[in-house]
């Protein structure tokens, strides 16, 4: 695609994301918005309108003369897919054109299970999901996917994910010669990033981290509303910077990998030293404590199991490191703490903003935000939804 080509989808694209954020919008107001000169604009809204992407719908109030068309998304115009590829889980949603779920579905799944049976389960997972789609003119339009790992994002294979013990897995053919549908890959954090930017509580703000905190943790940076990619594409990469020099060897192969002390594997391994120097109270001792999972050591630290309150509290603090760390590097607004981690509770997050703002060199200076993702363990799927509508449109030949 030419230059030329390019800018006008990716300004084509800008003005379909105007029209969803604002759900009814005037051409003359997405000129204003995207500094987009008028004439632009309507030959882009037209396009969009031929395609089926928007519709006209209804006039919004007159300034003098006559009342402005107002346009909206075309919600029902086709499904997507949205799949985020756990370490232990698989989680599908099937959602209209703005992200609506129309059908949602979560499995749990064992570490390391072989490559073709997690396969297998994902195509089930798929057909499931395209059973559940409504009749819609253009049905289909893609599968979006999140892999927990790095990812060559135009060929779609998965370089390494290593907490799934997979090394160029040719995730995108494989999915595609399946199903006869356009599949895009990204890793995770970055489809968490794209699913706050697109529909979260905070997608107006144009410098953000997502942090993903599962078995393993990532981030997605958005700069200057943009995510940073890097020059390869696998920028985010913060569960594999080093934070020590002597501790156990990484699923990367690397020594003092942050992940390691601040992630659900962290928790589990924590309370298992804990354990074994001899520390037990009414929720864990040396009886349970091979079998407990990560969500059972939160639900006791609330119930008031002091081993585990110690246990969030050191994630916390050790996670407050790779924070501080990204804060000092790209000065973001907020930080937004997702996946499992939304659901670590307020001893966590108190903790957290209390160490990082204590670790940080410039976070004293400005007004940094931590939160807790609203979208709770959905950011990755919606950002898949918003990975198939962005990608679809920057490369049309698969539209
Ligand atoms: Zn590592």
């Amino acid at each position: 695609m030419g230059n030329h080509a390019l800018l006008k989808q990716i300004n084509k694209l800008l003005i379909l994301k105007t029209i969803l954020d604002n759900k009814m919008i005037s051409r003359a107001k997405i000129s204003r918005l995207v500094d987009l000169n008028k004439a632009t604009v309507s030959n882009l809204t037209d396009e969009l309108i031929k395609e089926g992407y928007i519709v006209e719908k209804g006039y919004g109030k007159s300034k003098g003369g006559r009342r402005p068309v107002l346009l909206q998304v075309n919600k029902d115009v086709g499904s997507i897919i949205g799949i985020d590829l756990g370490v232990d889980y698989i989680h599908v949603i099937l959602s209209n054109f703005i992200g609506e779920i129309i059908f949602e579905e979560y499995v749990n799944i064992k570490m390391k299970e072989p490559k073709e049976k997690l396969l297998n389960l994902l195509f089930d997972m798929i057909e499931k999901a395209i059973d559940k789609a409504p009749p819609t003119p253009k049905g289909i339009l893609g599968i979006g996917i999140g892999v927990p790992g790095i990812v060559e994002k135009e060929s779609g294979i998965v370089l390494i994910a290593p907490n799934l013990e997979w090394k160029n897995v040719h995730l995108k053919s494989i999915i595609e010669q399946k199903f006869n549908l356009p599949v895009y890959i990204d890793n995770e954090a970055n489809a968490g990033a794209l699913g706050e930017k697109w529909f979260g509580e905070w997608g107006k703000v144009s410098d953000l981290i997502y942090l993903s905190v599962g078995i393993g943790l990532g981030a997605g940076i958005i700069i200057d509303n943009k995510l940073f990619r890097g020059a390869a594409g696998f920028a985010g990469e913060v569960g594999h910077t080093t934070i020590n020099f002597q501790d156990d060897v990484c699923s990367c192969g690397n020594i003092g990998c942050l992940e390691n002390f601040a992630s659900e594997r962290a928790l589990l391994s924590i309370i298992k030293k804990l354990v074994k120097e001899g520390a037990e109270d009414r929720y864990i001792s040396c009886e349970n404590v091979d079998e407990i999972t990560p969500s059972q050591i939160i639900q006791a630290a609330m119930d008031g199991s002091r081993i585990c309150r110690m246990a969030v509290l050191e994630v916390a603090e050790k996670m407050a490191i790779g924070i501080a760390n990204l804060v000092n590097i790209f000065n973001p607004e907020i930080v937004i703490v997702g996946n499992k981690a939304s659901f670590f509770g307020d001893l966590f997050l108190e903790k957290l903003r209390e160490a990082v703002n204590q670790k940080s060199f410039i976070a004293q200076f400005y007004d940094l935000k931590i939160e807790v993702s609203k979208l709770k363990d959905r950011a990755v799927v919606l950002g898949c939804i918003a990975m198939v509508i962005s990608d679809m449109l920057s490369f049309p030949e698969y539209a």
